[in-house]
């Protein structure tokens, strides 16, 4: 069932949306523009020679070969920072190295100490390196958190002390992970925090929030007042009342699909110390609820309650609130938001009413309360490692210019005998990076720029290894010219999804094109408009004969989701492969048997042509 949620909104993205931020309503959509969008091949026709040794170096046999040592239960879902991501670091290394791949990682170390630092001795040949680049990561567990609100009244003092995951929920963790540390602050309401001009209303002039605890609600003002502006403006409407994402179409967007606004993140511009949310409609009932729900018994999923482990960049944390550039909010009950409204003589729901019946901002600093937000945690330093291996560019000149081809090599991890093995998700991109440095490597003229290969750690607690090399390239930012990415490339899409897309959306003329569409060659290509990527890879089609759906993006613009995001936040312009989403992503069930090597092999020699192609202008 979900499979098909997703597929929709991902053909979706891919054929209708060409920009990430809001893709345009369908009926806009002109037929040339679908047209563009797409490259379809009827007979791929034979490569020229220089890529034919490469093109025979991928096949679907070693795809799958590959990929059942990286999936297998033996490796433990390749968690970050284990010794099953270590085993298959190793791999990918003695790969590399089979294939005459220089290592591109860290010196090696000797007695401790990073070889290579000078010191005075006579000179020799430096010592070679390793294929790893290791770094910090700080990982936290046992997180918990306190929350005692105060009240002043004149001379009376009242206390209570709410406790997360039991009276509120969550705890205040925010994307960068380890938040802990004690913050105490005044608190500030901000209504329903919005700050939106062309409806006349903005809730947040004038405020100092910096430092503040702020008390907001969520949503916009008349969620069922069809006269209020953010229900009758449609632009708003799906704005602030957007229908709420589903399991995997959540997922979806976490993966590069379009983001959607929040305004808790605009607000966390302003510099909170934290922002404690309230629900706009709603009971209390509903928040315990959830705190105290256990999920339900499923034939196709196992109930697996692993202990949150985060982990974040040690170069990152500074340590204590709102570090890691997440929002650090959480939503409370009405009980305790009236608590906090003490000194004011209203309740939440009074300032709600307020604000819908007047649509004037109540912002105020609230009188007499101080709330201490108080996170424990527990932390340790481990080690991530990113697999890194070179091939010279053949030009004396170009090949101080780098193109970098990642694809991450961690995943979820196991749990009491249960393996997430992570086969599509993303031992499939993996196998897509290997693949196309042996094909590089099986190539007797290499391309003029040198290429670099990269296998990321980290990448499921957000983006971390790849990040962790934006911040600390072992070859310069500026002389990159471009980047690759694999995320799962091995599962194919059924034409009962694409058709039934294309119903649900109709594009004029569309249904023809979508018609010619092969489900299972179909693979959507996400790219930095105004480079050469799309023509070339329009080209190199032709040798392949996949059925692309390209999505531009702005310089700069990844979209989150995977490790692209890292490079295009570092304004390197990158080509990003994803093939169908299923029902089996992030469980136990992405295994290797549902994977196509085939699929796997030709996104594999697409991606070889066009870096190719790219990095030989
Ligand atoms: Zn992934």
């Amino acid at each position: 069932m979900k499979k098909n949620v997703l597929a929709v909104v991902l053909v979706f993205a891919a054929i209708i949306g060409l920009r990430a931020q809001g893709p345009p309503p369908a009926q806009q959509m002109k037929l040339e523009d679908v047209q563009k969008a797409l490259s379809l091949v009827d007979k791929p026709v034979p490569a020229p020679d220089k890529f034919k040794a490469g093109l025979e170096a991928i096949t679907a046999k070693d795809s799958i070969a590959m990929l059942t040592y990286i999936a297998s239960d033996l490796l433990e879902g390749r968690e970050t920072a284990t010794r099953g991501y270590a085993l298959a670091a190793e791999y990918a290394a003695s790969l590399f190295k089979m294939w005459g791949i220089k290592p591109a990682g860290d010196l090696p170390m000797r007695g401790g100490f990073r070889m290579g630092g000078g010191g005075g001795q006579a000179p020799q040949a430096p010592p070679e390196k390793t294929y790893f680049q290791e770094f910090a990561l700080r990982e936290t567990t046992d997180s918990q958190s306190e929350m005692t609100i105060e009240i002043s009244k004149g001379s009376a003092l009242k206390s209570r002390t709410f406790h997360g995951g039991a009276d509120y929920q969550g705890g205040f963790g925010g994307m960068g992970g380890a938040a802990e540390g004690t913050v105490t602050a005044p608190v500030v309401f901000v209504g329903y925090g919005i700050t939106e001009p062309s409806a006349g209303f903005d809730e947040l002039k004038g405020l100092d929030l910096k430092g503040k605890i702020v008390l907001v609600l969520s949503d916009a003002p008349g969620r069922d007042n069809p006269l209020s502006p953010f229900q009758a403006k449609k632009e708003l409407k799906d704005k602030y009342f957007p229908a709420p994402p589903q399991g995997d179409q959540m997922a979806m967007m976490m993966r590069g699909g379009p983001q959607r606004f929040n305004k808790l993140t605009e607000i966390n511009k302003l510099g909170p110390a934290a922002i404690i949310q309230v629900a706009n409609t709603g009971k209390d009932a509903t928040i315990f609820n959830a705190l105290s729900m256990v999920r339900k018994p499923s034939d196709e999923r196992p109930i697996i309650n692993k202990p949150r482990r985060r982990l974040s960049l040690a170069s990152d944390t500074g340590g204590g609130m709102g570090m890691g550039g997440g929002v650090q909010s959480t939503t409370i009950t009405r009980e305790m938001a009236n608590f906090l409204l003490e000194g004011t003589g209203q309740t939440i729901d009074d300032l709600k009413k307020k604000i819908e019946t007047t649509m004037k901002p109540a912002s105020m600093a609230v009188p007499g309360a101080k709330v201490t937000i108080a996170t424990t945690a527990k932390t340790a330093l481990v080690r991530g490692t990113n697999v890194l291996g070179i091939i010279e560019g053949s030009d004396p000149k170009l090949k101080d210019e780098y193109f970098v081809v990642g694809a991450h090599y961690d995943h979820n991890g196991a749990w009491e005998g249960y393996v997430f093995n992570g086969a599509d998700d993303n031992g499939s991109g993996s196998v897509g990076v290997l693949n196309i440095a042996k094909a590089i490597a099986a190539s007797p003229v290499k391309p003029k720029r040198t290429i670099v290969f990269a296998l990321w750690t980290g990448e499921e607690e957000g983006l971390l290894g790849s990040r962790y090399y934006a911040q600390n390239p072992v070859f310069p930012i500026e002389k990159t010219v471009g980047y690759l990415n694999y995320d799962m490339i091995s599962r194919p899409y059924d034409a009962e999804t694409l058709a039934r897309t294309m119903r649900a959306y109709s594009v004029p003329g569309a249904e023809e094109i979508v018609k010619k569409v092969r489900a299972p060659w179909f693979v959507s290509v996400n790219l930095t408009e105004g480079t050469p990527f799309a023509d070339i890879a329009r080209e190199m089609n032709q040798y392949v004969g996949l059925d692309l759906a390209f999505r531009f993006n702005a310089l700069g613009v990844g979209g989150g989701g995977s490790d692209h995001s890292s490079f295009a936040s570092v304004k390197v312009p990158y080509v990003y492969y994803m093939a169908a989403m299923t029902a089996d992503y992030h469980q136990t069930s992405d295994s290797v048997e549902k994977v196509s090597g085939e699929l796997i092999a030709k996104i594999s020699q697409h991606g070889f042509l066009t870096i190719y192609a790219f990095a030989d202008r």
